[in-house]
């Protein structure tokens, strides 16, 4: 993978602000509740490791990730915590997992049973998170019949599991309508009702259900989006003001030029100037992370929404500016640029996705840079 180290075009991460985001969440929860940082998908392209680092400063307990490699990362990068793998995991990596201590989330019975012959090459027990599937529809078990199964069969082999979690997943914690999700929790502590002796960690809580539904029960948050200062119900729910966003993507102009009336700009003629004006060119594209959708979005340069014009490129965007402003102008297409802000749920709304979708998006070619 090629990183751009040698460009203007970079996504810049205050630390600061997600230390702060997770002591403010951490003032907010109880006593007994650990806070799990979700760092999946390169901490929603914040960047994995400087993230955990500034996390298990804050006070993370322990961090959530979707692959066996992320999980890998945090290790090499000497972090020590619990470290969840999210989703499902081929079986044949599960000695792999046992001995770098790696949890696993589990949703069936054939995968125990699966992992369990390749656990004979270690003396390392296997964590085991048990999911279970409330209403998301996504992993789990669904019945206590299964449950009740699984439960057994890692007691009975306790040399080779270690029963550490339990956990379901929210589908509609973000939403006004509380119906669903108290259908969950009502599913939940019915299957909950099979499992005699509680493992270590009981969560339930994503950034949603910990933000709205602070009585739902469970001893370990997974903070996801809000860590990274968004809300994650758009603007359905209120996010409390203490949370504030920490990346910004900047760029520069990169060329300035005027076109006349009838000119065009960019791929397919989309766009046709009606009089003279100033077009410039600033070095980011879908390629970047910045969607293909975004033509006729305004994006701030010297403190002004300038529309982009034309299709987005690959590699590149045309953006109407009021006057001739200089090559190396810095352009804010996320974040703050004199008295005005744009914000990452500004730019998923027009492309009619979440902030969740654009900020993991951002690719490896934007340099990430730490304030
Ligand atoms: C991604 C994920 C989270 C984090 O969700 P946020 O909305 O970002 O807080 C929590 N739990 C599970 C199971 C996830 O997949």
């Amino acid at each position: 993978m090629v990183e751009g180290n040698h460009r203007n075009t970079q996504a810049i991460i205050n630390l600061k602000a997600i230390e702060n985001n997770i002591v403010a969440e951490r003032k907010r929860m109880s006593q007994e509740q650990k806070l799990f940082a979700v760092v999946k998908a390169n901490a929603y392209g914040h960047g994995i490791i400087p993230i955990a680092k500034v996390a298990e400063r804050a006070g993370a307990a322990g961090f959530c990730v979707a692959i066996v490699d992320e999980a890998l990362a945090l290790r090499a990068a000497g972090l020590d915590e619990t470290i969840l793998v999210l989703g499902v995991t081929p079986t044949n990596q599960a000695c792999l997992l046992a001995e770098n201590k790696i949890s696993v989330a589990v949703g069936d019975l054939g995968y125990l049973q699966g992992a369990l012959t390749y656990l004979k090459d270690t003396d390392q027990k296997l964590r085991i998170h048990l999911a279970l599937d409330t209403g998301m529809g996504r992993i789990g078990f669904r019945n206590k019949e299964d449950l009740n199964e699984a439960i057994t069969f890692i007691n009975n082999n306790r040399n080779k599991f270690n029963f550490e979690g339990i956990f379901t997943h929210f589908a509609t914690a973000d939403s006004a309508d509380e119906e669903y999700y108290k259908k969950q929790i009502t599913t939940f502590n019915d299957l909950m009702s099979v499992v005699k002796k509680k493992p270590r960690y009981v969560h339930v809580a994503n950034s949603a259900a910990a933000l709205w539904h602070r009585e739902c029960s469970g001893n370990v948050v997974r903070f996801g989006i809000t860590m990274y200062g968004l809300n994650p119900s758009g603007e359905a729910l209120e996010l409390p003001q203490t949370f504030k966003a920490a990346l910004s993507l900047t760029s520069e102009v990169a060329a300035i030029k005027q076109i006349g009336k009838g000119d065009s700009v960019g791929y397919g003629k989309t766009y046709t100037a009606e009089m003279n004006e100033w077009i410039a060119t600033i070095p980011i594209g879908y390629a970047d992370g910045w969607p293909r959708c975004m033509q006729g979005f305004k994006i701030l340069i010297d403190g002004q929404y300038c529309e982009i014009v034309g299709r987005v490129c690959m590699d590149q965007i045309m953006v109407r500016v009021p006057y001739s402003v200089k090559v190396g102008t810095e352009v804010t297409l996320i974040g703050e640029n004199q008295e005005e802000k744009i914000t990452a749920l500004d730019v998923a709304k027009y492309a009619k996705t979440i902030s969740y979708e654009i900020l993991c998006g951002i690719s490896e070619r934007v340099q990430r840079k730490y304030i």
